[in-house]
């Protein structure tokens, strides 16, 4: 198990969002199933939530722990207990929770200074972390949760201001300098790109954050990316060449849990007890990630889409929007009926990775948020992306153009999380039904790769596969250091 005799022991301090953590905590096992000590950096209710994986994980004998630090919620003016990003109230309360957030900077320097001997390493992207790196003088490598395709062409936007010099915003451009002919319009970049400095909250402006987040990558010794070589090649050489940096590709992180074969689990969850009596790839499961909020006119016009489509279907609606008005159209369309033996509707959260890899799912609607759309590709599923806000737009480009592994709903303008309730962006539920069905009747080229790179994704990781190799060059690099100090 273990690949080296040394102790390397190593911090991880993952954003305190599901899409960081998850894949995060993915990454720390991994490390110390290949011998490291890990020790992940978070705060009480994020470690409630984890708990039970890492006692899982301990129980395994693996070294890794989890340490809460506390989190200042008052201090930093956010209700108490917003402690992870799917929490907060309002978006407009996330600048307030990326300063809550460095405020962790004095009790993990307290934390550290009584260490001995010193972590070999700290695996974060938190702009803050790298002062502490500095200070303690231990080596930092960034994880980076995007693509290394939303990597490069963000890149090379704001390198070559293309983006800015656009006068129609919805007048395809080229991105300059990327293995293929990419175009974006200006409708569908992040907010973090727009040309205004557009303000989060407490007149702090995102382009200010999102450079003190590319500084924190800049200054790091090299890059963790949850992504995998034989996805995007060329993106990852391209990148690596761009910033000059030791880029390394250790995903797909998901794939690191062989739950999928535990019966305890799938008595838990009922979907998965409904997915056993489906026919193989008939099943479209439908999800939006951890923060995106649909406005029930949207979600009421998606649950008809569902149904007027000829496919089998799982639903998951966020807790926070199974609102009065969405519970009421339920029981009076007698929906749950409707549908009964077609489609399962989940309210909270569902256990996304078994879903998926299940061999009854055939489709993936998704937001397109990154770990979700490297999920869908591990698990081989072809994807129907509807894009939201952040990189969405740019994951959807490397699904549907570069990869062709997925079919677009048509949405053609970006939201900015936290405003996906404004009028606008409305998908009509023929559209949904469409695209369901053109995936799944027509989408026999598409289904084809993806499933091909299902199977790389899963080499990757395998003994020997490149992103095993990666975590071992990673390992040997922290290795060497120990010896030579
Ligand atoms: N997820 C899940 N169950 C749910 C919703 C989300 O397990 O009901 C997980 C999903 O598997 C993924 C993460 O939450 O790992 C969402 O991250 P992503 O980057 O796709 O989107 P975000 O939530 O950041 O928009």
């Amino acid at each position: 198990m273990a690949s080296t005799d040394i102790h390397v022991h190593v911090i991880v301090i993952p954003l305190m969002s599901q899409s960081h953590l998850i894949p995060m905590i993915d990454l720390s096992k991994q490390l110390a199933e290949r011998g490291l000590i890990v020790t992940i950096i978070t705060t009480p209710r994020n470690a409630l939530r984890y708990q039970a994986t890492i006692n899982q994980a301990i129980l395994s004998g693996l070294g890794i722990q989890l340490v809460s630090l506390p989190f200042p919620c008052n201090k930093a003016g956010l209700p108490e207990g917003c402690e992870n990003l799917d929490s907060l109230p309002s978006p407009h309360l996330q600048t307030k929770f990326l300063v809550a957030t460095s405020l962790l900077q004095t009790p993990l320097e307290s934390y550290l200074a009584n260490i001995d001997p010193k972590p070999n390493c700290i695996i974060s992207g938190l702009p803050w972390t790298s002062d502490v790196a500095h200070k303690f003088n231990i080596p930092r490598f960034a994880y980076q949760g995007i693509s290394c395709f939303t990597l490069l062409c963000s890149h090379k936007m704001v390198l070559h201001k293309v983006h800015e010099n656009n006068e129609y915003d919805n007048e395809p451009f080229l991105v300059p300098d990327v293995p293929d002919k990419i175009e974006f319009t200006y409708a569908q970049l992040p907010k973090m790109m727009k040309r205004s400095s557009p303000h989060i909250g407490d007149g702090i402006d995102i382009k200010d954050i999102r450079d003190q987040f590319n500084q924190a990558c800049s200054s790091a010794e090299g890059l963790l990316v949850n992504t995998f070589d034989e996805l995007e090649f060329e993106y990852v050489k391209s990148y690596q060449k761009a910033v000059m940096r030791n880029v390394l590709c250790v995903g797909p992180l998901s794939l690191c849990n062989k739950m999928e074969k535990d019966t305890s689990i799938i008595d838990e969850h009922h979907c998965l007890r409904w997915l056993e009596s489906m026919k193989p790839r008939s099943v479209v499961y439908v999800c939006f990630g951890s923060l995106c909020h649909l406005r029930p006119k949207q979600l009421i016009e998606l649950g008809k889409g569902l149904e007027a489509s000829n496919f089998p279907f799982i639903w998951i609606i966020r807790d926070v929007d199974y609102n009065e008005e969405i519970d009421k159209w339920i029981i009076n369309e007698n929906f749950e009926e409707k549908v009964n033996g077609k489609g399962i509707v989940i309210k909270g959260w569902a256990p996304q990775v078994l879903i998926l890899s299940h061999p009854s799912t055939g489709g993936f609607l998704t937001h397109c948020g990154w770990n979700s759309t490297l999920e869908g590709v591990s698990a081989g599923v072809p994807m129907i992306t509807w894009p939201m806000f952040a990189e969405q737009f740019y994951n959807e480009k490397l699904i549907v153009q570069v990869l062709k592994i997925g079919v677009r709903i048509g949405v053609e303008v970006t939201m900015h999380w936290g405003e996906e309730q404004n009028e606008g962006i409305y998908v009509k539920w023929e559209t949904v039904r469409n695209a369901i069905d053109k995936l799944m009747c027509e989408g026999q080229e598409i289904r084809k790769r993806a499933k091909e790179f299902g199977e790389k994704a899963k080499k990757a990781v395998q003994k020997g596969g490149s992103s095993y190799l990666n975590i071992t060059s990673f390992i040997h690099h922290l290795s060497q250091t120990l010896v030579t100090k």
